[in-house]
């Protein structure tokens, strides 16, 4: 048997129960058919052939899940940060105890290849252990003095919130907003997305016979616009934490505004990938094409934009080129694949389009741009040169293995075409000139951004974008902020003067 076919062999174990009792909702602690019994079903993007019934829940299920989250909200946020931790840091230790078959679930859900997926559950649970370790302290806060007054200020846990989620490595996405959740207090109420919400099951799960008390975390499936939707418009949910598209986060604001939503957006983005000819090149090229070919370009903070100085731009995107054509694409649970199949037809199509209108264009395919066999949604890593950023390619989130390639001059020309797009999420910086790396910085548009490196995640450091690329932070104490009210009351040191209306 090839490592291949023992993989697919133990998935078929891990995957086999959702087959045969559906991914339902999560409420309660119990595992509940959406109320109006209706499913819908996903497919496995490896070969399109049906993974699950999934529960499609509605304004009711949001409902119940959100009073279950309510009830859960009273005890869970008296409970004392030293406990929550305990709990949490056994979450931690569950999720690791099972992190062969959160990977083998997630390939088989999104397509993300083993390599990948492999270490999704160890920074899930990196995600709680770090959390964790935060919520004692999560409601300190600061003491004022003035000569007649004594402030404290201190935090308290916003209330019942609700997660919204994308397809793109759910688990670990999952984990990182759901953690600090409930490291503050909140009890929470996750809608994951249609695509792959298979691990989303499994986390509440593992939470729960790890200790974390019902009705804590609470799972409803189901359609955004329906599902998503109703938890965004709950009057009990008191903020909620979305990753998606730009455009759904602009649709969540509406949404919520009648219950005046607190809301945190992690969105969309189109990030450059500088590369001056100073630079270290070999190290480049390794950074720009993992940055963009790992996850199957399905990352948020992926470098597709490749901006590169005029002197190297033949060769360096030859070289890139070269890795491109020699990526293995596979199956995902073959543990030499790279790039694995794109999340679901629909996606596919979308991705496959932007090389039609790049051909019209005018840029150059230099390497892949078409679809690889005819089962599952495979695609080629694909490097467009002869670009410039008014093309749909340089513009739009493709969110696959899509690079665009595109020259600049100098240093004023790469600030020009890096910050001329809606998005700021990320953006990576090669060059050896210190003062040119000081001199960009500070002025390329971007919530993040990495020097001479790929993208390594910091927990403590935030994690977020500007412009259409999100509001708010995560990470650190930014995430505590997010789920958590601030007050502050002041306590009369000497007695004064009141002033006195009438007699
Ligand atoms: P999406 O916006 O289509 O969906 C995300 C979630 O929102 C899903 O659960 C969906 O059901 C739900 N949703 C859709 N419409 C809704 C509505 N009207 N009300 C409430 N919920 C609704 O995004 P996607 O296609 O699942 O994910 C890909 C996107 O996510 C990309 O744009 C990517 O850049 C972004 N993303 C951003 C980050 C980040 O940290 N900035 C991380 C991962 C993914």
């Amino acid at each position: 048997m090839s490592a291949l076919e023992e993989n697919i062999a133990r998935a078929k174990t891990y995957i086999s129960r959702f087959a045969e009792d559906g991914v339902m909702n999560h409420i309660g602690g119990e595992n509940v058919a959406a109320v109006s019994g209706e499913t819908f079903e996903i497919i496995s993007p490896v070969d399109l052939s049906k993974l699950a019934d999934v529960a499609k829940s509605d304004a009711a299920d949001i409902d119940r899940a959100a009073q279950a989250a309510k009830e859960a909200f009273k005890t869970w946020s008296k409970t004392p940060g030293a406990e929550r931790r305990k709990i949490l840091i056994k979450v931690a230790e569950a999720i690791e105890a099972r992190a062969e078959e959160i990977a083998f679930v997630e390939c088989m859900d999104t397509g993300q290849a083993l390599r990948f997926m492999s270490k999704a559950a160890l920074r899930g649970a990196a995600n709680f252990r770090y959390f964790a370790d935060q919520a004692p302290a999560s409601e300190d806060g600061a003491v004022t003095r003035t000569p007649t007054q004594m402030n404290t200020t201190t935090r308290r846990p916003i209330g019942p919130v609700g997660v919204i989620t994308p397809w793109n490595t759910p688990f670990m996405l999952s984990t990182w907003k759901i953690a600090p959740a409930l490291a503050a207090g909140c009890t929470v109420v996750q809608k994951p997305a249609e695509f792959s919400p298979m691990t989303a099951k499994l986390l509440v799960e593992i939470a729960e016979s790890a200790g974390l008390p019902k009705g804590v975390l609470n799972v409803v499936n189901g359609l955004g616009e329906t599902a998503g939707k109703s938890l965004t418009e709950h009057k009990d949910i008191k903020a909620i934490a979305f990753v998606g598209e730009s455009q759904t986060g602009s649709h969540i604001m509406r949404q919520g505004a009648a219950t005046l939503k607190r809301v945190h957006f992690e969105l969309g983005g189109k990030n450059p990938v500088i590369v001056f000819d100073d630079a270290d090149i070999d190290r480049a090229v390794d950074a720009a094409t993992f940055m963009i070919y790992s996850l199957n370009g399905e990352r948020c903070t992926s470098s597709s934009r490749l901006l590169v100085q005029d002197t190297i731009y033949d060769d360096f995107t030859d070289r890139v080129a070269k890795v491109a054509k020699s990526i293995k694409v596979g199956h995902p649970l073959d543990p030499e694949t790279v790039v694995g199949p794109l999340i679901h037809p629909v996606h596919e199509e979308k991705v496959l389009s932007y090389f039609e209108t790049a051909e019209k264009e005018g840029a150059t395919i230099a390497a892949g741009g078409e679809k690889i066999g005819k089962d599952g949604c495979y695609i080629g890593p694909t490097l467009f040169t002869n670009a410039n950023n008014d093309m749909a390619i340089a513009q739009e989130e493709i969110f696959g293995p899509v690079l665009t390639a595109i020259p600049f001059k100098d240093e004023a020309d790469a600030l020009r075409i890096a910050n001329d797009v809606e998005y700021g999420l990320a953006a990576y910086l090669w060059t050896n000139d210190l003062n040119r790396a000081m001199r960009m910085t500070d002025e390329l548009e971007a919530g993040m951004m990495w020097v001479n490196s790929e993208n390594i995640r910091h927990l403590p450091t935030p994690f977020g974008g500007v412009k259409s690329s999100g509001i708010g932070r995560d990470g650190g104490d930014w995430s505590f902020d997010f789920y958590m009210e601030t007050v502050n009351v002041s306590f009369p040191r000497a007695e004064h003067k009141i002033p006195k209306l009438g007699s």
